[in-house]
C-alpha cells in the first residue's frame, strides 16, 4: 500500500494542486492528511473542496488553525498575523466548508495496526515537535511503530531502538530511509502551503509499506501566484513574502 502524506496546507491551492498532480505519478492507494488545511492562505474554500474529493482513500485529522476556524480554540495562543487570518478565513468559508472543518477529527487516530497519524504530537495536538528531547518524551510513552505528525512545517525524521533516539531535519528533495521493523518512528512531511525551512518548495512524502520505504519530496509551485491571492484579499502581506522565503 503506498501512502501521500501531506500536512499544514493553509489555504495554499496552488501548493496542493501542484503537490497531487505530483504524487498522481506515484500510483498512491491512501491520501494521510495531518491538518491545518485552512489559516494563513487566500484560497480556503478552494482547498477544503479539493480535500473532500481527495480520493480514493483518505484519512484526516484537524490542526490547531482548523480548530480554530471552526470556533473550537478562541485562538488564545495565536499571534496577530495568525488570528486575523483565521477571522478572515471564516469570514470567506461557505456554510458547508465551515461545517466540514467544524466536523474533522481530533487526532491522534490509529489507520492501522502500530500506524498513528496527529497533528502535534500523540498526547497534544497543539505541541510542537522539533528537538530530540522532546521526541524522547513522546517515545517513552507512545507504542507506535510510524507515527506521521505536522505542526512545525518542517520536515523531520525521529528514531528510535531499545538504546537510543535520533532525530534529525531533513533538506532538499527524494530522501528515502527503509523502514526497520525493529524501530519505532516520529515522522513529519513538512508543510505542503508553508514551509518553514527556507526552502519555498512544497514538501510531501509517500510510504510505502509494502516495500518498507518512506520518500520525503520538493516540489516547485507557482508561489507567485499563491502570493498574489493573499495580497489582493488583503491579508497580511508578511503572509505573502514568507512562502517566497520559506518561513
Ligand atoms: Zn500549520
Amino acid at each position: 500500500m503506498r501512502f501521500l502524506v501531506i500536512s499544514d496546507i493553509h489555504g495554499n491551492w496552488d501548493a496542493l494542486d501542484t503537490v497531487l498532480a505530483a504524487a498522481a505519478t506515484e500510483a498512491v492507494d491512501h491520501v494521510v492528511v495531518l491538518g491545518d488545511l485552512v489559516g494563513y492562505g487566500a484560497s480556503p474554500n478552494e482547498v477544503v473542496s479539493t480535500v473532500a474529493d481527495l480520493a480514493p482513500r483518505r484519512h484526516m485529522i484537524r490542526g490547531n488553525h482548523d480548530k480554530v476556524v471552526a470556533g473550537i480554540d478562541d485562538g488564545e495562543g495565536f499571534n496577530s498575523v495568525a488570528l486575523e487570518a483565521a477571522q478572515w478565513t471564516v469570514e470567506r468559508l461557505t456554510e458547508d466548508h465551515l461545517e466540514y472543518v467544524r466536523r474533522l477529527a481530533q487526532g491522534p487516530t490509529e489507520i492501522a495496526p502500530g500506524f498513528v497519524i496527529c497533528h502535534g504530537s500523540p498526547f497534544d495536538e497543539d505541541q510542537y515537535v522539533l528537538a530530540l528531547d522532546e521526541a524522547e518524551e513522546i517515545f517513552r510513552f507512545h507504542t507506535a511503530q510510524m507515527t506521521f505528525f505536522g505542526h512545525t512545517h518542517v520536515p523531520m525524521l525521529f528514531a528510535a531502538d531499545s538504546e537510543r533516539v535520533s532525530g534529525t531535519a531533513l533538506e532538499g528533495d527524494a530522501l528515502m530511509i527503509e523502514v526497520d521493523p525493529d524501530k519505532q518512528y516520529l515522522i513529519n512531511p513538512g508543510s505542503v502551503g508553508q514551509p518553514r525551512d527556507r526552502d519555498p518548495r512544497a514538501a510531501y512524502l509517500i510510504y510505502d509499506t509494502e516495500d518498507g520505504r518512506i520518500i520525503w519530496r520538493r516540489q516547485e509551485y507557482p508561489v507567485e501566484r499563491a502570493q498574489r491571492r493573499i495580497l489582493d484579499a488583503g491579508l497580511p502581506e508578511v503572509l505573502a513574502y514568507r512562502l517566497a522565503a520559506g518561513l
